[in-house]
């Protein structure tokens, strides 16, 4: 039996009464989704889009493709210190194949649930399979995280453990060899990253300028500090560093840690006296953090190895110099 356009939307992605989250005043299914923030908020939208080939690979288990695909827009709002309200998913597909739809559903809805995001619209159309979503929350007016906030003294941070993502990637592309628990642990970071939303929520009114780890370390800082009109000097000894990375080679580590991106950890600064608040944020979400450096009022990056300057010979991911 084939599967037509409006079987598919609604067998994968129309949710019956009672089941999901229910944040909108018109949910999915009219001609516009219509929803409200809490009084006194703003909402906050992203968007990002998953090409396959480009993004993922063909052979990635829809689940997890469905996962990644909300998990990098939750980041976004993660790093803006936004809640999650809803998202809407457009859809381009070479062919509706009721198993790959299956599992591609159950992941993204799986994560939509569990912060309590609901799936409010979308559109789908015939095409090589790309994944657009678009992702609203709800931000105190006047509180989102932006980048531009960074100021000379303020500490920098990076939460969880970034390079594992790349590690993977590097596996899979044969550039280097990881033992079969490694390779495993670290697919899952590349494959199923999970979006610090609470950490970012837990940081408003703490966090001066956050900003989401998805092109590398160095590349998502350049922007904190353009925009912020500063530089920063890293202590690089100072990142931390899983287990899996410490069994690769010492310089393939720092190219993981500061270029590899793809890890949706949260790359923030704040005032050295809100030193003690970082960590009880931390400790709130779940999640470790690790302070790695500060913000000079000299524009530039200094990067420190153990006290010794270290050139920089890393760039951040470009698609269209890739
Ligand atoms: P319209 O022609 O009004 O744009 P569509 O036929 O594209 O409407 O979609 C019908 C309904 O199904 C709309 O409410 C739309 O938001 C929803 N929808 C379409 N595609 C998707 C999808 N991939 N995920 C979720 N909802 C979808
Ligand atoms: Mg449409």
């Amino acid at each position: 039996m084939s599967l037509g356009e409006f079987d598919l939307i609604s067998r994968f992605f129309m949710r019956p009464e009672g089941q999901g989250p229910r944040r909108a005043q018109v949910g999915n299914g009219d001609d516009c989704a219509v929803i409200a923030p809490a009084p006194g908020h703003h909402i906050a939208l992203s968007t990002d889009t998953l090409v396959e080939g480009r993004h993922f690979l063909s052979t990635v288990d829809p689940a997890r493709l469905g996962h990644k695909s909300l998990a990098v827009n939750l980041s976004d709002l993660a790093a803006a210190g936004a809640r999650p309200l809803g998202f809407t998913l457009a859809l381009t597909l070479p062919r509706a194949d009721a198993t790959w739809l299956e599992g591609f559903s159950k992941g993204l809805l799986a994560l939509a649930d569990a912060h309590d995001c609901e799936l409010i619209g979308g559109d789908t159309t015939a095409g090589p399979l790309t994944i657009g979503i678009t992702v609203l929350g709800e931000v105190p007016a006047g509180g989102a995280l932006l980048r531009n906030g960074a100021r000379p003294g303020h500490e920098l941070w990076v939460s969880g453990q970034p390079g594992e993502a790349r590690l993977a990637l590097e596996a899979f592309r044969g550039t280097l060899s990881l033992s079969t628990e490694d390779f495993q642990a670290t697919r899952d970071r590349m494959e199923c990253p999970a979006p610090r939303v609470a950490l970012g929520l837990a940081l408003r009114g703490v966090a001066s300028a956050a900003i989401d780890v998805s092109d590398g370390l160095l590349g998502d800082l350049g922007h904190i500090l353009r925009r912020s009109g500063v530089g920063a000097t890293l202590h690089t000894e100072q990142l931390p560093r899983s287990a899996c990375l410490t069994r690769q080679p010492a310089a393939q580590q720092l190219d993981m840690l500061l270029a590899g991106g793809d890890d949706y950890e949260l790359l923030f600064t704040a005032p050295a006296e809100a030193h003690a608040q970082v960590l009880a944020a931390a400790q709130q979400a779940g999640v470790a953090v690790h302070r790695f450096g500060h913000i000079d009022a000299e524009p530039g990056l200094r990067l420190l190895d153990q006290g010794q300057p270290l050139a920089n010979r890393w760039t951040s991911f470009d698609h269209f110099r890739a």
